[in-house]
């Protein structure tokens, strides 16, 4: 249910759709929207794959993605899925076989394309693995490797080519009775992927798994996936999203959080809220929220801290965010705490400090949310409101 809104300028009204199981976490429905990412290890180097997965689930990953291209991917697959903490979805092209072994391995979803496992007999097998595993499964359609029937239909990747890709693959699983799915319509066009999720949208209730594919490197990609997969969040569409980009896996993961923090659908860790700097600075701002942003990462209860210049926007800022510094005169900086000027700090201190504050702050909200069975907000200035009621 949701909540009653203060500002309503900021609601966002999400798009029904039924929940289905990926492991442990629900995907869908009313669930949290979650965010995934893909690792690049070899597979079959099992420790190498669980040492990323380790930092992606410490980055926030709530599901990651594995290749499973042979079949010493699928057998280093089961001590993967052993050692994580969070679901593994087994990537699968084309090779059923691996399909096959990924399910008895544990993977919690199969992200393999029905009309490309072949002959109706395959298509049975892997149906039945993923049923009697548990496992669900996820339909990738991608712009880049449409299916030539359609790419001679309608002469280009277009939305209605996407769609009407993702709904072939549907029929065949809903043929089964298989309705533990979900759908991804990707392609690195934002226009392209936005116009093909929204049509989808419409067409079906199963969950939607978003993503602006091959988005490009950290900066571009950030930004494209921010424009894409935020007109579509904003628009109430989405159910579990994987930013792509060619940097490592737990910086997706970060993007994806900051995308969804943006957003206010979810909150998770220190949102920092700084000004751009200029010759009013009474300290370094650029390379204090560089130094705080690596310091922080560790941060994972939701809270607000603002870092400006100086009194110009600085004050205004703290009012609004749990620990708030402005930059003064002569190397001393005012402390603000839930709002409120509290202390100064001298510039040499003042990064331990902050950091300091802030895992205080931490322990004292996840304290008092312990005392009361809360959900993780604190009374001052907690700024972005929550959307999901289960959040
Ligand atoms: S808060 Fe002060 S230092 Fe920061 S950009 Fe604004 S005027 Fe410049």
């Amino acid at each position: 249910m949701r909540r009653m809104s203060i500002r309503p300028w900021r609601d966002i009204e999400r798009r029904k759709s039924r929940q289905i199981m990926v492991g442990s976490v629900p995907v869908g429905g009313d669930a949290p929207i979650s965010v995934q990412t893909m690792t690049n290890t070899p597979t079959e180097d099992a420790k190498a794959t669980i040492d990323q997965i380790r930092r992606c689930e410490e980055a926030g990953a709530d599901i990651v993605r594995v290749s499973c291209p042979t079949p010493q991917a699928t057998a280093a697959l089961k001590e993967i899925v052993r050692e994580a903490r969070v679901p593994i979805v087994a990537d699968i092209h084309f090779h059923y076989k691996r399909a096959l072994e990924a399910a008895d391995a544990g993977a919690a979803c199969l992200r393999i394309n029905p009309g490309n496992i072949g002959s109706e007999e395959r298509v049975r097998e892997v149906i039945a693995a993923a049923r009697a595993n548990g496992c669900a499964i996820r339909i990738g359609v991608n712009a880049g490797s449409l299916e030539k029937d359609l790419l001679e239909k309608y002469g280009e990747p277009c939305p209605e080519a996407l769609v009407e890709s993702a709904l072939d693959h549907i029929r065949i699983l809903e043929d089964h009775g298989f309705r533990e799915y979900k759908v991804a319509v990707k392609a690195s066009d934002v226009f392209l992927a936005v116009a093909a999720y929204m049509q989808l949208a419409n067409e079906v209730d199963c969950p939607l798994h978003l993503g602006i594919t091959e988005a490009g490197g950290l900066i571009g990609g950030t930004v494209k996936s921010a424009i894409g997969m935020g007109n579509l969040l904003w628009a109430g569409i989405g159910d579990t999203i994987r930013v792509s980009l060619s940097a490592e896996p737990e910086e997706e993961v970060r993007v994806g959080y900051e995308i969804l923090k943006a957003l206010g659908i979810r909150n998770r860790g220190v949102r920092v809220v700084s000004c751009p700097s200029c010759a009013r600075q009474g300290f370094d701002v650029i390379r204090t929220v560089q130094a705080l942003e690596e310091r922080l990462q560790h941060i994972k209860t939701p809270m607000s801290l603002s870092v400006l210049g100086c009194v110009v926007n600085g004050p205004g800022e703290a009012r609004e965010t749990d620990i708030g510094i402005t930059g003064g005169g002569n190397g001393t900086h005012m402390v603000y705490l839930s709002g409120v000027t509290d202390h100064h700090v001298k510039d040499a201190e003042m990064i331990e400090h902050i950091v300091s504050l802030v895992e205080a702050k931490a322990a004292e909200i996840e304290a008092s949310d312990a005392a009361s069975g809360g959900s993780g907000q604190s009374k001052p200035a907690r700024a972005l409101p929550v959307l999901d009621a289960a959040e």
